[in-house]
């Protein structure tokens, strides 16, 4: 019923994975973590997503976490008369204010904050960075360029100005609306696009007030210089190397991701690492060589998760490419070597109860061979300590609160089970050798390690290490 696998794997939906059965199948074959993209799609159409997963957790009786991506501040280019053009390099193209449908020689770019932003021989990224377009002129409505990269450039593509810091708000309006309408659907996470500062968080949390938890994607060079900072205040932080690798020289991603990954362990909050994992998936049912070994080192990194952008939301393999991350992580994670990188990347412990007692629980369980971890949370902090340490253990998380169950789906070795809080020492034994037995973690008379909190109910308490006996009596109570 649990998994074995300790990384977690986020598929996003779409057209392609829309339906009641597809999910199910995406659940199966190892999504623990849906994201439904605010970027596409109406607002009907998120809930019918929302409550399709709602419905496929009722089944497989396993919490599900529910990611909203908000849009953010991305510039898009409006659209054209045939939908798309080609653009040739050295002709002329004209970004301006008018939202008439364009053609071969303009088209609209609706956000006036670019115009005043960008200068003359600067250059502009269209398309996730196929196309440039080196700028001649600018006034207060139009940009005239010449075309140094050409291609295909359709409705609404994004538009990157890498070397222009843009007076830009961290939710817009758009923003604003869909964060509304995905809390009161209930979504357990929110990320925010194209952070550039730490201060662009605290909005977004200053309105969220603990409804959801936030992930801050890092896409942007000033979310890489201040990356401590909004690790320090988010929930999670993502990899987000589609934009990242337009915004910076792509050779710089992969040192960037490593260290990502490392400062956020350190701190003890999750990290995903998203886009192109598996690109070669949206028209093939296998992956290149090149794909296998990047989701391979991120698991490598120890990252908690993996992400799939269009592989799973409009690619022809959804399924597929899910099984493949699966199978690729379980792979490395039987690895020796596997375990030699995260041991070496650990970070001390900080001088907390609730840490010494997940350190404590990680090396007794190792020494006496136990079949399971047992943390009670309610919260979820406690059981986010007992993950940063990464115990060879597994983590079996028991919780009265069933937003915290789905909200740890996406954080490393996490299995939660909920289940009502325990009434006295005895009960909190009993229920956890209990589920334990019934979850096939262990059998009876194998050994447990469970970590709790006295008096129980009380958040961040967590201050008992007890070591205890699957038994007999102890079963199906
Ligand atoms: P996106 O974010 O898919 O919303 O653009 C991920 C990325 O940029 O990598
Ligand atoms: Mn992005």
């Amino acid at each position: 019923m649990h998994r074995r696998r300790r990384t977690r794997i986020i598929a996003t939906l779409g057209p392609t994975s829309s339906t009641f059965d597809m999910i199910k199948k995406l659940s199966e074959a190892g999504a623990d973590m849906f994201r439904l993209n605010m970027s596409h799609g109406q607002h009907e159409d998120i809930s019918k997503l929302y409550a399709t997963v709602r419905e496929v957790e009722k089944i497989t009786g396993r919490p599900i976490g529910i990611l909203a991506d908000l849009q953010g501040p991305k510039l898009r280019v409006g659209v054209f008369k045939d939908d798309h053009v080609i653009l040739k390099v050295g002709q002329k193209f004209i970004l301006d204010m008018d939202d008439s449908p364009g053609s071969e020689q303009r088209v609209q770019l609706p956000h006036t904050e670019i115009y005043q932003a960008v200068t003359p021989k600067t250059e502009l990224l269209l398309n996730d960075g196929k196309i440039r377009l080196h700028i001649e002129k600018v006034s207060e409505k139009e940009i005239v360029t010449k075309v140094l990269v050409g291609g295909e450039l359709s409705n609404r593509k994004g538009v990157n100005v890498p070397s222009a810091i843009l007076p830009l708000a961290a939710l817009t309006k758009k923003d604003k609306k869909d964060l509304n309408f995905v809390l009161d659907l209930g979504v357990d996470w929110v990320a925010l696009s194209f952070v550039q500062r730490a201060q662009d968080v605290q909005e977004a949390k200053d309105i969220i007030k603990g409804r959801a938890w936030i992930m801050s994607k890092i896409e942007k060079p000033s979310a890489v210089h201040s990356m401590d900072e909004i690790i320090a205040i988010s929930d999670a932080v993502m990899v987000a190397r589609g934009d990242m690798g337009v915004e910076m020289p792509m050779e710089l991603v992969p040192a960037i991701q490593k260290k990502i990954i490392r400062h956020a362990r350190r701190v003890g909050i999750p990290t995903v690492v998203a886009t192109q994992m598996l690109e070669s998936m949206i028209t093939e049912a296998v992956p290149t060589r090149a794909e296998v070994s990047d989701v391979a080192n991120a698991v490598f990194d120890g990252t908690d998760a993996i992400m799939l952008s269009a592989e799973s939301a409009a690619g022809a393999y959804p399924e597929e490419a899910v099984a493949t991350m699966n199978r690729i992580a379980m792979s490395v994670e039987g690895e020796p070597s596997y375990r030699r990188l995260l041991n070496k990347d650990v970070a001390s412990p900080e001088a907390t109860t609730a840490d010494a007692i997940s350190a404590a629980a990680k090396q007794v369980a190792k020494t006496i061979e136990a079949k399971a971890i047992v943390t009670y949370t309610g919260s979820g902090s406690t059981a986010l300590r007992a993950s940063r340490e990464r115990p060879e253990t597994p983590l079996l998380v028991l919780t009265p609160n069933i937003e915290t169950a789905r909200r740890l789906t996406v954080v490393w070795g996490l299995n939660c089970v909920y289940s009502k809080d325990a009434i006295n020492f005895q009960d909190m034994i009993d229920k956890a050798c209990n589920i334990c037995y019934k979850y096939g973690y262990a059998k009876i008379n194998d050994r447990i390690v469970i970590m709790a909190g006295m008096p129980f109910g009380t958040p961040g308490k967590t201050n008992v290490l007890r070591i205890s006996r699957v038994l007999e009596n102890q079963i199906n109570i």
